[in-house]
């Protein structure tokens, strides 16, 4: 692939900017192509494009629908290419780049059917003796401009969880991709304007967060800021945007509680998955297992000897299941995290040492202190911790002891216990006989606590994105 200087299309016209960005493959540091250094100058044409959009409203749903279809449909035909560009950016092994995109089709194709669908409500004013007689109902309207900022792990398919829906709603974007992986981003966005969607209703803003996305949150336009990433960002976003209404959608350290009566082979190949798929840079990769002490011993050897047969390497290599961490930075926190938990008693079993490439190699821990970074932060790293527990009433303490509620896996064939821990889990979701990782587009998605306040999946977001309009009509 060659690397190429990407512009980014503003209000239907593009643009380059006299600083550029470089965008490097964490696998080997390659050049994989350079975008814009975008700041307020950026911002504040993406944005008045898009009200000039916006209050054109040109755009019927019929005809939303119709783009989100054919994007569907030429993304699609593109899958290598765009599944090679995430692997590349990203450095996500291409195996797992296909399945992302695979995933963003069914979002475009969710996002259509709530195009076609969304409908408001037909109001029982004959219910009351007041209002008898009047006709009253209501109708989703979008909220306006959405400013979606967007993470570097899922580069494609987090973009069209918010662009998606918002094309449904029928509010334009201005988008600010990760500075990281910004080009499967304009990709998605190249496919959905020569699917014809109009070049107005969606620029998309490339640089950092300080340069680009802070002048966009700030911005007067946007109605919205859905934001998809770390919980300090998105603290921050919402304090400096108290005005508006803020999606937040963040971090992890998502548990999976591990019943006596599971079947350990299954949940070791789950976890094998779920904790380290994309070296664990997903926010509900499986981070802390929490075992029955009866099926302790049986899970973690098993485990290991799973974990240790994953082959790290090259992303673009299609044998490779782990590659390297998305910076060096992040590589050395995790590094960090491994020997502090290390002195303060904690056994590596398996991996983290030094893999090819410099990719940290898949972990797992044993005796972890509760208050050690490796149990409390998100790891989002190839690590996973073992804990037992002795009854359910333990584990589901366990689980709930974090700052974060994002999804908990529980494997267990007793309806009882599920029944139990669904009441009792704090958590956004609740995965029954599979790792916390799982996520379809139906679901609503989201969390508790410090995991964020809102919920995604097109039928979700595409009402968070629209207001209600109501009509109460009395016959004269
Ligand atoms: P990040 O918070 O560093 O960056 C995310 C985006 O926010 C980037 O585009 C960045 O430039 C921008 N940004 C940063 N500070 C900003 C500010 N003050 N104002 C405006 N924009 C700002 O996150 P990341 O490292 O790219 O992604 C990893 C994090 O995302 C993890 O914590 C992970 O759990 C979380 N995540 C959550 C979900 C979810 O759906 N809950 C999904 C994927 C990732």
């Amino acid at each position: 692939m060659a690397a190429e200087d990407h512009k980014v299309v503003i209000a239907g016209v593009p643009v380059a900017t006299e600083v550029w960005d470089e965008v490097r493959s964490p696998w080997d540091g390659s050049l994989v192509g350079r975008v814009p250094r975008c700041g307020p100058d950026e911002v504040e044409a993406a944005c008045a494009g898009a009200a000039a959009a916006l209050a054109r409203g040109d755009l019927p749903a019929w005809r939303r629908a119709e783009v989100l279809d054919a994007a569907a449909v030429l993304l699609a035909e593109r899958t290598e290419e765009v599944a090679r560009l995430v692997a590349a950016e990203a450095g996500k092994p291409l195996r797992d780049a296909r399945g992302e995109v695979a995933r963003c089709l069914d979002t475009l194709r969710y996002s259509a059917v709530e195009a076609r669908t969304l409908s408001g409500d037909l109001l029982p004013l004959e219910g009351s003796r007041s209002a008898a007689g009047r006709l009253g109902f209501s109708k989703r309207v979008p909220l306006g401009v959405v400013a979606a900022i967007t993470p570097f792990n899922f580069p494609l398919n987090l973009v069209a969880h918010k662009v998606g829906p918002a094309i449904a709603a029928g509010c334009p974007v201005v988008l600010k991709p990760a500075e990281q992986a910004p080009l499967s981003a304009l990709a998605l966005v190249g496919l959905l304007v020569e699917a014809g969607l109009p070049a107005d209703w969606i620029s998309v803003v490339t640089g950092d967060g300080p340069g680009a996305g802070v002048p966009l949150v700030a911005h007067p336009v946007p109605a919205m800021v859905s934001f998809t990433g770390s919980v300090p960002a998105g603290k921050a976003i919402a304090a400096a945007a108290p005005d508006k209404k803020v999606a937040l959608e963040l971090g992890s350290t998502s548990p999976v509680i591990v019943e006596p009566d599971a079947d350990v082979a299954f949940v070791v190949e789950r976890i094998r998955q779920g904790g380290f798929s994309y070296a664990g840079q997903s926010c509900i990769s499986t981070q802390r297992v929490l075992v029955h002490e009866s099926v302790r011993d049986e899970l973690t050897s098993a485990l290991v000897e799973a974990v240790g047969s994953l082959v790290v390497g090259d992303p673009l290599d299609e044998a490779t299941e782990v590659g390297p961490l998305i910076s060096a930075e992040e590589t050395e926190r995790v590094r960090t995290w491994l020997a502090e938990a290390a002195d303060a008693g904690a056994r590596v079993l398996v991996g983290g040492g030094e893999g090819p490439g410099g990719a940290i190699t898949p972990a797992v821990v044993v005796d972890v202190p509760p208050d050690a970074s490796l149990q409390r932060r998100e790891v989002f790293g190839p690590v996973v911790t073992v804990t037992g527990y002795a009854d359910l009433d333990e584990a589901i303490a366990l689980a709930n002891d974090s700052d974060f509620g994002l999804h908990c896996g529980l494997f267990t064939r007793d309806l009882d216990t599920v029944l139990a821990a669904f009441e009792a889990l704090d958590f956004g979701g609740v995965i029954v006989n599979d790792v916390p990782t799982f996520r379809a587009d139906q679901q609503p998605y989201g969390g508790t606590k410090d995991s964020g306040i809102t919920r995604e999946g097109p039928a979700y977001t595409v009402r968070e994105m629209t207001a209600l309009r109501t009509a109460v009509i009395r016959g004269v």
